[in-house]
C-alpha cells in the first residue's frame, strides 16, 4: 500500500518535478498551492507525511505547521530557502521531523522522506489495519474500535498505541516514545506516562491489570496483545 504525501509549495515547477519522483517511488501523492489549502488538503487526503514550503501565499509554512502540530501528530519535512529560515525553524521548535534547504536534488528528498516515514512508522511495512483480541486498529481512518465500538483517542493517544501495536512485544524506552510522539524530552516523561494511563482507560478491559499496554519496569512500555 503506497504512503501518502501532500507537497504544498507554491511554485508549479518544483511540484510538479516532486510530484513526479514521488509517484515513480511509488507514493500516492497530493499537492497544495498555498497554506489554506494545505490545512484542508491534511484534513481530506490524510497524508502519512507533508512537505511543507515555508514560503507560501496566505499562510505561510511555519504558521501551517504551528496549526498542525496543535491536532495532529503528523511527519513533516520543511522546504527552506534561506538559512535565516532554518534558524527560525530551529529557534521556534515548531516540531518539524527534517528540513531540506532549496536547491535540493529528488533523490535526498526521497530518502529523507523515507526515513521519516519509517522512524515515525517504526517500521516499513504498513498494514492499514492491526487486529489484536477485541481491539482494531484502523490505521487509514485513525479509528480503534474495542469490542466493535468505537473508541476516542487524542492524536498522541493514538500514535502511541499504533506505534506499540504494530510491534508486539517490543519494548519502546519512555525516550523513544517521546521521540517518536516529537515531544521534547526534558519533563516529558511524566506527560508520556499520563497518556498511556489516559489510554489505558480507554482500551483496556481492566486498566489496573492492563493486557494491551504493558509497562516494562524502569524501561518503558510494550504492546502484549496476540496478533491476530
Ligand atoms: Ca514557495
Amino acid at each position: 500500500m503506497g504512503q501518502r504525501i501532500l507537497v504544498v509549495e507554491d511554485e508549479q515547477k518544483i511540484v510538479k518535478m516532486i510530484k513526479e519522483y514521488l509517484v515513480k517511488e511509488s507514493f500516492i501523492v497530493d499537492v497544495a498551492c498555498d497554506g489554506e489549502e494545505a490545512l484542508q488538503k491534511v484534513r481530506s487526503f490524510q497524508p502519512d507525511l507533508v512537505v511543507l514550503d515555508i514560503m507560501l501565499p496566505k499562510k505561510d509554512g511555519l504558521e501551517v505547521l504551528k496549526e498542525l502540530r496543535r491536532t495532529t501528530d503528523i511527519p513533516v519535512i520543511m522546504l527552506t530557502a534561506k538559512a535565516e529560515e532554518v534558524d527560525k525553524l530551529l529557534g521556534l521548535e515548531l516540531g518539524a521531523d527534517d528540513y531540506i534547504t532549496k536547491p535540493f536534488s529528488l533523490r535526498e528528498l526521497a530518502a529523507r522522506i523515507k526515513v521519516v516515514l519509517r522512524r515515525v512508522l517504526g517500521n516499513t511495512y504498513q498494514p492499514q489495519n492491526i487486529q489484536h483480541g477485541d481491539l482494531q486498529i484502523r490505521c487509514d481512518s485513525r479509528e480503534v474500535l474495542r469490542g466493535g465500538k468505537q473508541v476516542s483517542l487524542t492524536p498522541t493517544e493514538f500514535k502511541i498505541l499504533e506505534t506499540l501495536a504494530r510491534n508486539p512485544g517490543r519494548v519502546f524506552t519512555r525516550l523513544q516514545l517521546l521521540d517518536i510522539l516529537g515531544e521534547p524530552y526534558y519533563g516529558y516523561e511524566r506527560s508520556l506516562d499520563t497518556h498511556v494511563s489516559n489510554l489505558r482507560k480507554k482500551i483496556e478491559p481492566d486498566p489496573a491489570h492492563p493486557t494491551y499496554i504493558l509497562t516494562v519496569y524502569g524501561v518503558g512500555y510494550k504492546f502484549g496483545g496476540e496478533t491476530r
